[in-house]
Formats: structure tokens, C-alpha cells, sequence
């Protein structure tokens, strides 16, 4: 009887967590793994994304789906796992949510109605105001020169983003070859099309930057 119980046990773990955290070891580097603390990574993020992380029941139907996946280092259903366990070091440095193209195919396909998409954003943020080292650091420029063209002229400028990009990256030559080809079939407008009321996009931005900024001042981790 309790040797069947130890392997039904054993079935249970998650594949991923090798061990259970020891009681020490949960002491991670923003030192709020202990769930009896007021305000946790997952209590933040359920915060910022308007749902509950714990709603996730692992069916992994978004990992199925994730067309990124395969170039992720941790599944992306996994990523919620190690939140909701309290495995916050190992979430944040995870290279899934810097990949995460934010196609919504994960919130689209999630029998719980889990909004992952969401979910990625708010563990990028984190991680960015935590100064996380993210090891794919060209990621984050390319984040800045997209969120720069949408800020200038309310919609995406791809050649914009492509000549910010690579003066942020100083690598000029990357995906030269492809320019052409694009060009012809009509993906790389010369000119920018902005919108009619670009003001607007700006004071989303301001309002943006504010938030964060008392964010940043009020830090309750
Ligand atoms: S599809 Fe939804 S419930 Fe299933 S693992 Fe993904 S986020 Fe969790
Ligand atoms: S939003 Fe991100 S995690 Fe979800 S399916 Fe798309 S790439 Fe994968």
C-alpha cells in the first residue's frame, strides 16, 4: 500500500521540477517565494493581468498551440507552473516570455479562459524592473525600436523599426538578404502611415511611463 502510493506520488510531480523547493532554497533572489508574505511575483502578476495565475489547471492546450514553442527553453503552460510554485527566479530568467510573440493563440485555445499572452507581458515587465539579466538582450531593443515607431506614428513603420533596430544592435548586416524580396512584394513601405490623431498614442504612452514610474517608487517586493 505505501509503496503504491510513494510511485502515485511520484507520477504527480511535475516534469520539470526535479525536487520539491527545500524550505531554504525558496529563498531566491527577490526573496518572496514564501507564500506567506503579503505580495508575491504571482500576486503581482494576476494584479497586472486582471486574472488569477492559480486559474491555470496545466491541460498544456497552449504549449500545443504555441507556434514558438520549439525555440522556447520552458513550455510556456510551464512558465505559469513555476509561478504559481513560487519558482519565480527560475520564471523570470526563463528565456519563453522574451520569445513569446504574443500571437494569442495560447489565451485563444485555453479551455480556462487564461489570457498567457497577457501573462508573458506582465513576467517581461517584471523581470525588466527587477533587472533581470535577459540573455537574449536584442529581444528587449527590439521591443523599444517597435514601441518607438508606434509611439511616432501610431501604427508599426517596418522600416523604421528595422533602421532603429539595427543602429541599437550595431548588427547591420543581419537579414540584409531579405530586404529585397520584401520590398517587391509590398512589406516595406518607404514612407510611414500615421495615424490621424497621433496624440492620443502619445498620451497613452505618458500615462504609461507615469504608472510606472510610481510603480517603480512604491515597490512592495
Ligand atoms: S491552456 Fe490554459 S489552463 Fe491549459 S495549461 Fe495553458 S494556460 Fe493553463
Ligand atoms: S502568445 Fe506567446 S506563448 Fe502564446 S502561443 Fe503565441 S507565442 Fe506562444
Amino acid at each position: 500500500m505505501s509503496a503504491n502510493t510513494s510511485k502515485d506520488t511520484k507520477k504527480l510531480q511535475p516534469s520539470f521540477v526535479t525536487s520539491p523547493p527545500a524550505p531554504d532554497s525558496c529563498q531566491n533572489t527577490y526573496n518572496n517565494s514564501d507564500h506567506t508574505q503579503k505580495h508575491t511575483v504571482a500576486d503581482e502578476i494576476s494584479e497586472r493581468t486582471f486574472q488569477d495565475v492559480s486559474l491555470c489547471y496545466q491541460c498544456g492546450k497552449c504549449s500545443a498551440g504555441c507556434p514558438i514553442r520549439y525555440y522556447m527553453d520552458i513550455a510556456p503552460n510551464k512558465v505559469v507552473r513555476l509561478i504559481q510554485l513560487g519558482y519565480y527566479d527560475e520564471a523570470l530568467k526563463s528565456e519563453t516570455p522574451w520569445l513569446c510573440a504574443g500571437c494569442l493563440t495560447c489565451s485563444t485555445r485555453c479551455p480556462k479562459e487564461f489570457d498567457l499572452a497577457k501573462f508573458m507581458d506582465a513576467v517581461r515587465e517584471i523581470a525588466i524592473e527587477k533587472g533581470v539579466e535577459v540573455k537574449q538582450k536584442n529581444i528587449i531593443k527590439f521591443h523599444q525600436a517597435f514601441l518607438d515607431q508606434i509611439r511616432k506614428h501610431g501604427r508599426s513603420y517596418e522600416v523604421g523599426l528595422v533602421a532603429e533596430y539595427k543602429m541599437k544592435t550595431l548588427d547591420l548586416l543581419q537579414d540584409i538578404d531579405s530586404a529585397p524580396g520584401l520590398y517587391l512584394k509590398g512589406k516595406l513601405g518607404i514612407l510611414p502611415h500615421n495615424i490621424k490623431d497621433r496624440k492620443v498614442i502619445k498620451n497613452i504612452f505618458k500615462k504609461t511611463k507615469n504608472k510606472t514610474d510610481n510603480r517603480d517608487t512604491e515597490s512592495t517586493y
